[in-house]
């Protein structure tokens, strides 16, 4: 059935079946355009951060391993709450991952150091369970 409707983008009258939502696949387009900029939004600004966050890093360490301090990665504006992922090991030792780096904060006395080391691809084995705490009573389930 026909009816005058009015679209969805640009407001305009038009008129078209009752399921037709745009005056034109124009205005069609450019909603859904703008709808998927929107969702993307987010996404591209924390990848931004971390591509940031891995160029710095890269500079910082050119070779395999380097150490800094805290103060030279401020000063290159690095993202300390941005990272692709995170593992700690038995000592309760801290590894973030930012792409192909790992950068590990350290003391050394009273200043705050960071190691950084160009991470080779290689199987890890990391349990997202590991540290997480189980109700009493419940059995472990083996698969
Ligand atoms: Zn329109």
């Amino acid at each position: 059935m026909e009816e005058t409707k009015s679209c969805l983008l640009c407001r305009k009258k038009f008129y078209g079946r009752s399921d037709k939502r745009f005056c034109s696949n124009a205005c069609r387009y450019e909603f859904n355009n703008q709808k998927r900029v929107t969702y993307n939004e987010p996404q591209s600004l924390i990848n931004t951060i971390l591509r940031k966050n891995r160029n710095i890093l890269a500079k910082l360490c050119p070779g395999n391993a380097a150490i800094v301090t805290k103060e030279t990665m401020i000063n290159c504006q690095f993202n300390f709450e941005y990272f692709t992922n995170i593992q700690v090991d038995d000592n309760r030792k801290i590894y973030y991952f930012c792409y192909d780096f790992v950068y590990i904060p350290f003391y050394e006395n009273e200043f705050q150091k960071v190691r950084i080391v160009r991470f080779l691809l290689r199987k890890l084995e990391w349990d997202p369970w590991k540290y997480v705490k189980q109700k009493p009573g419940v059995q472990p389930h083996e698969e």
